[in-house]
């Protein structure tokens, strides 16, 4: 993908800072947290409160080099360019949108949903409408989820959170909560529930590349499929299959890699956001 002009203010680097700490231990039981907590949808406060059991060393203040400093560019960059685009969607739907605020960390840090710990990966939560972007989690996407890691995949994973945060503004994640608290539905449909919504935040991924590409032409050749190698490696089907060995599609609550696929590149062939209704596909 090509580079623009375009920097948001709305970027807190934690990065360096100190203080946080590393997971030790970690294994195949982290990696699946890990691998959940990546598109998480919904309100994460249930898995992101500190008492996971992992042990925690304090990590030394120090400068960033000049590939972080470069990494924070384009986060910055990412975040700029969502925040036009979806202002664009909303005003052209006769509202107006609000930005959500994007940090970067490594290891652990504070959120409006409680701490986040390491090698869990991006997540948004509602509570301070803030996208979290864990940059250690992009080299064990892949190293160990087999994804070929390029630009355009680190931004379709911000795409997608900033996804979850329209979802937000849209009352659909406030939605799925009352029905999840409402105690009338079964797992496996809270987990239908679960997959429409991280669906859709890929399909609102993929209607933001469009916008985005019509307005910078800043994609490549290539770029869609690096963003499909990510949604594949972490569709559950194939978390399924590394973690417990075969696949269970009650338990599914991202979506298979299929579907990943299918609902990102929906968004981005239609460029059309009433073509996103995917409880209505997913749901009846
Ligand atoms: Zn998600």
């Amino acid at each position: 993908m090509k580079w623009t002009e375009d920097r948001s203010e709305n970027v807190d680097d934690r990065r360096g800072m100190g203080g946080g700490g590393m997971l030790v231990g970690g294994g195949l039981g982290t990696l699946i947290i890990a691998a959940i907590i990546f598109f998480l949808g919904g309100d994460p406060s249930a898995i992101l409160s500190s008492g996971m059991g992992s042990a925690q060393q304090q990590t030394e203040q120090r400068d960033l080099s000049q590939g972080e400093l470069q990494i924070r560019e384009f986060v910055r960059m990412i975040t700029a360019e969502n925040e036009q685009t979806w202002a664009k969607i909303f005003q052209e739907n006769g509202m107006q949108y609000q930005p959500a605020k994007v940090v970067m960390f490594e290891g652990v840090t504070q959120s409006g949903c409680g701490t986040a710990q390491a090698a869990m990966g991006p997540f948004y939560c509602p509570v301070d409408q803030t996208v979290y972007m864990d940059m250690s989690f992009f080299a064990e996407l892949q190293q160990r989820f087999g994804a070929k890691v390029t630009e355009f995949s680190v931004a379709y994973v911000m795409a997608h959170e900033m996804g979850h945060h329209i979802q937000n503004l849209l009352g659909t994640l406030q939605k799925t909560e009352q029905l999840r608290r409402s105690g009338r539905y079964s797992e496996t449909e809270l987990n239908r529930v679960s997959v429409a919504t991280e669906l859709q935040a890929d399909f609102y991924a993929g209607l933001w590349a469009r916008y985005t590409d019509n307005r910078e032409k800043f994609l490549e050749p290539g770029d869609l499929e690096a963003a499909m190698s990510a949604a594949e490696a972490v569709g559950d089907d194939n978390i399924q299959k590394r973690s417990q060995g075969y696949v269970n599609q009650e338990g599914f609550t991202h979506g298979s890699s299929a579907q990943r696929k299918e609902w990102f590149m929906k968004g981005y062939n239609t460029g059309d956001i009433r073509q996103g209704d995917t409880f209505n596909a997913l749901l009846r």
